[in-house]
């Protein structure tokens, strides 16, 4: 196709002038039946990521992401340092899906999930829009000077947004440290927390920061999902694409001009209205082709919708397609990539299912002391000092905990008043012990000695250890 005399392309991104400085976007409020769909998809995810880490699951909270003591519930499901592994596949498995997603739908999931778009679109650029007004009443605000309306607007729009970074920026926490530590740092006093205050702090100017100034340059530079699109997409991804066949035809764009028949002088469906252009929040032009800060979320979709109704032409020449379906009318199929990436995701999903059924709910490690060899006693028995850890993943106590050795003779001494102990909740148990074994017993300088971990005669867990005796005894 031969490139349109009006084409505009670009070798920088859209919100920067060619001064190098921010091109501040003032996007038109959109409005049509893909907002209103978007809407509903973010009240309720909205919903969700403020109520979820309240949820209990058999005592767990439903997600938790706790880097510092390293504890993470994905749906209930409570992974310890231990499950290091688990949480690793559980993680590849998701990055697995989002790029099978990708591959297929392009950023659907930047437009229609991610929270970055949700909180930029339909919470603050809302406000924004509630105060300031739509796109024109901003543009001449930010031109205005700094009169009685201007400070009341800025300062009430300033407070405002403050104040629901401060509220993210709760429940971020509540996410990390947990909702139930959150709570009773809440009602307790602020200067009892100082450590939790400070990060809550940093957490609302960095929010505050996102949503008032950055905004769409998270998309645009930070996001590394986004940068990802260019390896990701190809002619068959589904994309928000502009229907440059049907809109350019063989003339063209032009102006829209009453009782014209455009398709027979040869100039295509787009009137050339820039609505498009002016309803998007990364302040790109569609029609120069699928581009890096393209968020997919729709605007522009419902925005060109609306031109065509007004002018009796068939709606969608922006549209959900893929370049080969605007191309050659193809419709969408399995590519070989995406039946590669769907059998990879298959096995990640079944190694995964096959190891949460083999995980132990309590995981003892028995570990030689380091530095220590064995001592001799009296009566030919030799000892090894050991340090144990047991931990309880469940939500119940685990009482009367006790080792014995299995199928062997000899003696396991706990460093402790009491031969048992108890594992709190979600705990750690630790101390030392010593195994005390015959000479006889021994078959070599070194020895595999299997534990078994009862809890009220109950086998619980078993594990292993290496035992040394004296090398002549080889
Ligand atoms: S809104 Fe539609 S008609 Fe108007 S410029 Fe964009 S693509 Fe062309
Ligand atoms: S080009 Fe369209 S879909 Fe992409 S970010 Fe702009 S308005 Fe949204």
């Amino acid at each position: 196709m031969e490139t349109p005399p009006n084409e505009v392309f670009r070798d920088s991104i859209g919100t920067i002038n060619e001064e190098g400085k921010r091109n501040w976007i003032y996007p038109k409020k959109p409005s049509g039946p893909y907002y209103e769909k978007r809407k509903i998809v973010s009240y309720v995810l909205l919903a969700f990521l403020f109520v979820a880490p309240f949820i209990k699951i058999n005592g767990n909270q439903f997600l938790l992401f706790n880097v510092l003591e390293r504890r993470f519930n994905i749906f209930g499901f409570p992974f310890w340092p231990q499950d290091f592994h688990l949480f690793v596949i559980s993680m590849i498995i998701g990055v697995v899906f989002i790029t099978l997603f990708t591959v297929g739908f392009g950023r659907v999931f930047c437009g229609w999930i991610c929270p970055q778009t949700i909180f930029m679109e339909m919470v603050f650029r809302r406000i924004e829009y509630w105060i300031d007004g739509d796109r024109n009443k901003q543009r001449r605000l930010a031109r205005q000077k700094w009169d009685a309306e201007k400070i009341r607007k800025r300062l009430s729009k300033w407070f405002i947004f403050l104040a629901v970074s401060f509220l993210i920026a709760n429940i971020f926490l509540a996410y990390l440290i947990g909702s139930d530590k959150l709570l009773r740092y809440i009602t307790d006093s602020p200067s009892e927390h100082i450590g939790t205050l400070i990060p809550l702090v940093i957490f609302t100017g960095v929010f505050y920061f996102v949503f008032a100034w950055f905004r769409e340059q998270v998309c645009i530079i930070a996001c590394p999902y986004g940068r990802l699109q260019g390896v990701l997409l190809d002619n068959k991804s589904i994309v928000v694409a502009y229907d440059h066949k049907r809109g350019e035809r063989e003339n063209g764009r032009k102006k829209f001009r009453k009782n014209e028949d455009r398709k027979a002088l040869g100039y295509g469906d787009c009137i050339d209205c820039l609505q498009c252009v002016h309803v998007c929040p990364t302040g790109i032009d569609i029609r120069n082709g699928t581009q890096l800060e393209c968020v997919n979320c729709t605007a522009c979709i419902d925005e060109c919708d609306h031109i065509m109704e007004s002018i009796n032409l068939p709606k969608g020449l922006i549209r959900y397609a893929s370049e080969e379906n605007i191309e050659k009318k193809a419709p969408f199929k399995l590519t070989a990539r995406m039946k590669g990436y769907i059998a990879v995701l298959v096995i990640l999903i079944g190694v995964l299912a096959g190891m949460l059924a083999l995980r132990n709910d309590v995981e003892a490690r028995i570990l030689r002391l380091p530095g220590q060899l064995y001592e001799r006693k009296d009566n030919n028995v030799i000892s090894n000092v050991f340090t144990y850890k047991v931990v309880n993943k469940t939500t119940d106590t685990i009482e009367d905990v006790s080792f014995k050795l299995r199928g062997m003779g000899g003696e396991i001494k706990l460093v402790s008043i009491s031969d048992t102990f108890i594992v709190e909740p979600q705990g750690i148990a630790e101390g030392t012990m010593f195994i005390e074994l015959k000479q006889s017993d021994l078959s070599g300088d070194k020895n595999k000695l299997r534990i078994d971990v009862y809890s009220n005669d109950e086998l619980i867990e078993t594990t292993t250890v290496n035992f040394l005796g004296p090398r002549s005894y080889n």
